[in-house]
C-alpha cells in the first residue's frame, strides 16, 4: 500500500511511504515506535513536516504524532508548562499568552510541532527554545526505556541537541515541560523588535509584531511550499570574518560570545546572485534568499540539486561550507544531501 506525503509536509512533495500510523495519546506512541523498532520497520516520527525534505518515496512506516494535551503548575517564581509532543508549536505559544504566562512571544508562528522543538533547539527573533526548556522525555529505543533529559542534558546549541547528534534516531520525545519566568523580561534585540519601548511593551504587542514581520517576509507555506531557512547561518573564526569583511565591507555577520562570528547565509546567496534561480520545480525565493521553494511541481531531487549547487557556489565565492538545515529524507531514512 502506498500513502501520500504530499498534504504532510510544508515543501509539497509528492511523495509516498509505505505506511502511515497516526497516533493520539503517548501510549499509543510509544507502542507504535517500540513495535516498529523491533521489528526492524524503517521508521520516521512525523510531526507538522515543516522541517522534512522526502527526496524519493519513503519505504517504511511514518508515525504522525498527533498526541495532544498541556498541563500548567505553578511554584512563587515560575510557571511549568508541559506539553504533549503533537501540540502545535505556535498554538502552545497562543495558549501561553492567553494564560498569562509570557516568554515565547518572540517565536510565535514558528510552523511544527512541541516535540519537534528541541531537536533543532527552534528559535526566532533573539530566543531559542533552551531559554525556557525544563526538561524533555523521551522514548530511548534502543534501550527500550521512558527517559527524562534536563535542559543541559540535551546539549542544546546554535540549531542543535543532542537529538541530532549522539541520539539520533533513537529518541521519541513525548513530551516537554518549559519553566517560564513570572516576572517577565521583553527580548528586543533583534531588528524589527528595536522600535517597541521596554518599560511599556506587551507581550502581546510583541507578539503580534512577530506575526506580522513574519507573515510579510516569509511565504505562507499554504501557497508556495517551502520549510522556512534552508540553510544555516554558517559561524567562522575571527580571521575568517575579517578576511571576508576586507573582500566584502557589508557582509552581514553577527559576533558570537566566542570570538567566532555567524554570517547571515541569505546574505551570502544574495551576493551571489541566486535569488530566483530555480532547478525544475525547485527555487530560491525571489526575496528571501535562504528560504527555498516549490514552484509547484518541485521533485526532492530538483530540491537536493538545488541546494548542492547553492552549496557550491558559495564555497567558490566565500570559501565558507553551508549547511542544511531541514532533515533530507531517502528511501529508508535520513540522508545527507551529495
Ligand atoms: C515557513 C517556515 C518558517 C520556519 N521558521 C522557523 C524559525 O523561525 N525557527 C526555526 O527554528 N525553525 C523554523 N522553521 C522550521 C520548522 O518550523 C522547525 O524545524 C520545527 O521544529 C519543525 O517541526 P515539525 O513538527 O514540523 O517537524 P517535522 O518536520 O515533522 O520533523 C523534523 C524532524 O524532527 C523529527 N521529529 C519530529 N517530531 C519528533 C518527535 N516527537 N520525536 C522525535 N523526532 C521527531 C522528524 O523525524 C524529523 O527528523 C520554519 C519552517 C517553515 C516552513
Amino acid at each position: 500500500m502506498s500513502i501520500s506525503l504530499a498534504p504532510l509536509n510544508t515543501f509539497g512533495l509528492k511523495q509516498n511511504c509505505s505506511a502511515l500510523v497516526r497516533v493520539v495519546t503517548k501510549s499509543e506512541l510509544t507502542t507504535a515506535c517500540r513495535l516498529l523498532y523491533s521489528e526492524q520497520v524503517p521508521m520516521l516520527i512525523l510531526g507538522g513536516g515543516s522541517n522534512l525534505v522526502f527526496t524519493t518515496d519513503y519505504q517504511g512506516t511514518v508515525v504522525s504524532v498527533e498526541t495532544k494535551g498541556i498541563k500548567i503548575t505553578t511554584d512563587d517564581d515560575y510557571y511549568y508548562v508541559n506539553a504533549q509532543a503533537g501540540e502545535n508549536w505556535h498554538s502552545l505559544v497562543e495558549f501561553c499568552l492567553a494564560n498569562n504566562i509570557n516568554g515565547l512571544e518572540n517565536m510565535a508562528l514558528i510552523p511544527g510541532t512541541v516535540g519537534a522543538a528541541p531537536i533543532q533547539n527552534i528559535g526566532a527573533y533573539g530566543i531559542e527554545f533552551n531559554r525556557f526548556c525544563q526538561d524533555v522525555e523521551f522514548l530511548r529505543l534502543d534501550t527500550n526505556e521512558l527517559v527524562v533529559f534536563s535542559n543541559e542534558q540535551c546539549r542544546f546549541g546554535y540549531r542543535e541537541s543532542i537529538f541530532k547528534q549522539e541520539l539520533k534516531h533513537l529518541a521519541v520525545i513525548t513530551e516537554v515541560t518549559l519553566k517560564l519566568p513570572k516576572q517577565w523580561l521583553p527580548i528586543l534585540e533583534y531588528g524589527p523588535l528595536q522600535h517597541l519601548d521596554p518599560s511599556t511593551v506587551t507581550a502581546q504587542q510583541i507578539f503580534d509584531c512577530v506575526c506580522q514581520v513574519r507573515k510579510s517576509k516569509l511565504p505562507d507555506p499554504s501557497l508556495l511550499g517551502n520549510v522556512g531557512s534552508f540553510f544555516k547561518n554558517p559561524i567562522v573564526s575571527l580571521s575568517q570574518f575579517i578576511a571576508l569583511k576586507q573582500r566584502f565591507p557589508s557582509i552581514v555577520a553577527f559576533k558570537q560570545a566566542d570570538e567566532q562570528y555567524k554570517l547571515a547565509a541569505g546574505w551570502l546567496i544574495d551576493q551571489a546572485g541566486l535569488k530566483g534561480f530555480q532547478i525544475g520545480g525547485a527555487a530560491v525565493h525571489k526575496d528571501q534568499a535562504l528560504v527555498l521553494v516549490n514552484t509547484g511541481q518541485a521533485t526532492g531531487e530538483d530540491v537536493c540539486q538545488l541546494a548542492r549547487y547553492i552549496i557550491d557556489v558559495i564555497y567558490d565565492l566565500f570559501d565558507v561550507t553551508l549547511h542544511v538545515e531541514p532533515r533530507i529524507i531517502g528511501p529508508e531514512g535520513e540522508i545527507e544531501i551529495k
